[in-house]
């Protein structure tokens, strides 16, 4: 597989970017990420006319695939070639936020921003502001963007910053505990109860391999913070609009956050963000309110139209049951091959995100037949219950380099791109067809 081109050009960009990248975990392929030339459908061909399956889907918001359908590309020309931005408000940021507001049940209101970080950071801002409070739990090893409060390693008795740059003061008001971990939680709100503001979680960890939560985790969550009066903020930026359809992955178990943030599908490719939930919360940001938001590019004719559009795409089309369809393909046949090559590994996911963590240790062989056949769902009846990964702690315990420094070459020398690491979570999107599964199935079969 030639790469002179991909390699010329990280050449140059190391002179010029930090990394030679703009983002951090771009540059996680080694020795070098491939430059991507355009996108076709599923497919992502690089600056050397390689063509690769591309699971990775930009890391998230192309629901759709590369090739977007014609009312969601003649929708963008149009905002593009209307003159991009005005600085006063436009008629498709209400389409849009009328959108969310019929379709996830606990957002009354929202707020577009530009970028999941951005979101984060102002759902945290607004729930300190809504509640007087300071600190903040967030799950080990989670992540919520590119920010001070939430750049914070260790546990909730010796939080530190996990960055360079973060003051330990800031680290102070936040306190991680496992995720799925009842007990933590609980001790966490005895201490420091009176000066939560909110839990910010993920409803499925899934920037790190992909972690289901136990039945009734959520539940749990939601009555612990409002017995203390703190809020419960879940951060969609992934599942938003993946998991659960429209209704995200807060409907599909069932449990109402106070706060939602948004971010990837809801632009449809472009930069975004939101925070979205209860009006009267909502209603804190300023100009109603007096936690001070703002952002020159919030909603941006051009991603709000994309947003919209594939939204809408995906509410009179058979987009859900097609990724669903092709992850649930995916999982099943991935339990299969794992069952077959690597007892010890366990297949995540849910609807359109799949992974498989390599996990070292597991069930007997004989046991796998009653395990979870389409991902793993922390069943507790499971064989695989006591090895299968249920915090960020677990996944970083599997065989992490092995992933990443020989089973990804693999299968990029089968044409299959794949996540850059063993933490971050693949997507199938609209574009995939059956002969991608195929054949993606086929590579893992050769690389596992
Ligand atoms: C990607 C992501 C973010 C950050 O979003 P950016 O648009 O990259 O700033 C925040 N939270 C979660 C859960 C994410 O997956």
């Amino acid at each position: 597989m030639n790469d002179d081109n991909s390699r010329e050009l990280y050449d140059r960009a190391l002179s010029v970017m930090p990394g030679g990248v703009n983002s951090a975990v771009r540059a996680a392929i080694e020795p070098y990420p491939f430059f991507v030339q355009k996108g076709d459908a599923g497919h992502v061909i690089d600056a050397d006319g390689n063509r690769y399956i591309d699971w990775v889907m930009g890391l998230g918001p192309l629901l759709l695939g590369h090739s977007l359908p014609e009312p969601v590309q003649a929708a963008i020309q149009q905002k593009a070639s209307a003159g991009p931005m005005y600085g006063t408000p436009t008629e498709v940021e209400v389409d849009l936020a009328e959108f969310v507001v019929r379709h996830v049940p606990s957002v009354e209101k929202i707020r577009f921003v530009n970028s999941g970080t951005e979101a984060t950071v102002s759902a945290v801002r607004l729930a300190r502001g809504h509640t007087g409070r300071n600190k903040i739990v967030v799950m080990q090893g989670g992540y919520h963007g590119a920010q001070e409060s939430t750049l914070v390693e260790g546990d909730a008795d010796n939080p530190a910053p996990s960055s360079a740059g973060i003051p330990q003061s800031f680290a102070e008001h936040t306190l991680p505990v496992p995720f799925n971990d009842e007990d933590a939680m609980r001790e966490v709100f005895e201490e420091h109860g009176d000066d939560i503001a909110a839990v910010l979680t993920e409803p499925i960890l899934a920037n790190y391999g992909i972690v289901h939560p136990e039945d009734g985790y959520h539940e749990f969550l939601r009555e612990l913070t409002a017995e203390h009066g703190s809020l419960l903020i879940f951060d969609e930026v992934i599942t938003g609009f993946r998991v659960g359809g429209l209704g995200c992955a807060q409907s599909e178990f069932g449990v109402t956050p106070d706060l939602t943030t948004f971010g990837k599908v809801i632009g449809g490719g472009f930069p975004v963000g939101a925070i979205g939930g209860r009006a009267e919360i909502i209603d804190g940001f300023a100009p109603s309110g007096d936690v001070f938001q703002a952002g020159t590019f919030s909603g941006h004719p051009v991603t709000m139209a994309a947003g919209l559009e594939t939204l809408q795409f995906a509410a009179e089309n058979d987009v859900y049951d097609h990724v669903n369809g092709l992850g649930e393909r995916l999982r099943n046949s991935l339990t299969e091959i794992v069952a077959d090559q690597a007892p010890s590994y366990t297949v995540t996911g849910t609807d359109s995100m799949f992974k498989v963590i390599f996990t070292r240790e597991g069930p007997g062989k004989d046991s796998l037949e009653e395990q979870c056949t389409a991902g793993c769902r922390q069943r507790p009846t499971c064989p695989r219950y006591d090895y299968c990964p249920k915090n960020a702690a677990d996944v970083k315990n599997a065989e992490t380099d092995r992933w990443r420094r020989v089973f990804w070459g693999q299968m990029k020398a089968q044409d299959v791109f794949l996540s850059q690491n063993q933490f971050e979570c693949q997507f199938v999107s609209y574009g995939h067809t059956d002969e991608d599964v195929e054949q993606t199935l086929e590579a893992y079969k050769h690389a596992l």
